[in-house]
């Protein structure tokens, strides 16, 4: 929230600045709540970078973490995409190389190199396709081999793989730091106080979790499951910063974190200050070899057409 002069300055800055160099800003559900405020669209990663490609602002200030730029980058090459958090990475997507999926590509030769959204563009351009959290058990049924080489989140492989029981799913071993930091021990703690509650999860945490869970979705996927829900009472099991639009779309409804520690500080090292500065001194930009973006960019291609 905006709570002082030097944010007001900040946000008056941003604005001039974005006017001044034919910017829009862009915000992940996870950022923080003053700068989703200020963000001309938010969403999850891979709807942003969508809509980027089809907005007429020739600069994309990207608020998230490094892979998501990337991905605005891929699909908007002709544009200047800039990261505020210079820093801001995502342990999940550097937990595999390229040349890991290489290596591990050579070991499977039958499989399909299926890479989830959180990766590099190095490691889109090594895959045959990519899928989001929303798609990825559509994606996975779509491709014709029957093993899957799944990367690198291992709990929303082995979601998929309960979806879609007739492959065979390989699945790397990344996981992301927040969701994996919620057990099934939190839920039987938890439903008691809220009898009534319904308690919504990302397949991002483990399956353990996954299994006691009333709906399991993507960030978009739970908003609108929230949006559409005639409960009113939610726990949720996801990083936090969704609270602010599940607020926003449902102010009647009461919603509880599963845990207290669902916070992402990638996400959270974006600033107004840091998105000012990189609109004045135009730095930060991202950039992806033109031979990894064409290839990268037929992984996201082949699953815009599953
Ligand atoms: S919430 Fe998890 S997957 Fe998302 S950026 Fe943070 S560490 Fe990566």
């Amino acid at each position: 929230m905006m709570e002082n002069e030097n944010d007001l300055s900040f946000v008056d800055g941003i604005e001039t600045l974005k006017s001044q160099r034919d910017a829009v800003v862009l915000a992940h559900n996870y950022q923080p709540p003053e700068i989703q405020e200020i963000a001309d669209l938010v969403g999850d990663s891979f709807a942003l970078s969508k809509e980027a490609a089809n907005l007429r602002q020739n600069v994309i200030v990207f608020c998230g973490v490094s892979f998501m730029a990337e991905s605005a980058k891929i699909l908007s090459p002709q544009k200047t995409v800039l990261l505020p958090a210079k820093d801001a990475g995502c342990p999940l997507a550097e937990s595999i190389t390229a040349e890991q999926l290489r290596r591990a590509r050579a070991e499977h030769p039958d499989a399909a190199a299926v890479s989830y959204i959180n990766t590099s563009a190095a490691v889109k351009a090594e895959s045959d396709i990519c899928c989001t959290s929303s798609n990825a058990v559509r994606v996975v049924q779509s491709v014709p081999e029957k093993e899957v080489l799944f990367v690198p989140d291992r709990n929303l492989a082995s979601y998929v793989a309960e979806q879609v029981p007739e492959k065979r799913i390989l699945a790397w071993g990344g996981e992301c730091i927040v969701h994996s930091r919620t057990t099934a021990e939190q839920v039987r703690q938890m439903r008691p106080a809220h009898p009534d509650a319904l308690l919504l999860v990302h397949p991002e945490v483990p399956a353990e979790v996954r299994r006691l869970a009333d709906f399991t979705g993507s960030t978009a996927q739970l908003l609108d499951y929230v949006e559409e829900s005639d409960r009113k009472d939610f726990i949720i099991g996801t990083e936090m910063g969704v609270l602010e639009e599940m607020r926003f779309r449902r102010p009647d409804a009461h919603f509880t974190m599963l845990a207290g520690n669902l916070l992402c500080v990638n996400m959270k090292k974006t600033s107004l200050k840091k998105v000012r500065d990189v609109l004045l001194h135009m730095d930060n930009e991202v950039m992806v070899p033109e031979p990894v973006r064409k290839k990268a960019f037929l992984s996201l291609n082949r699953m815009l057409h599953v």
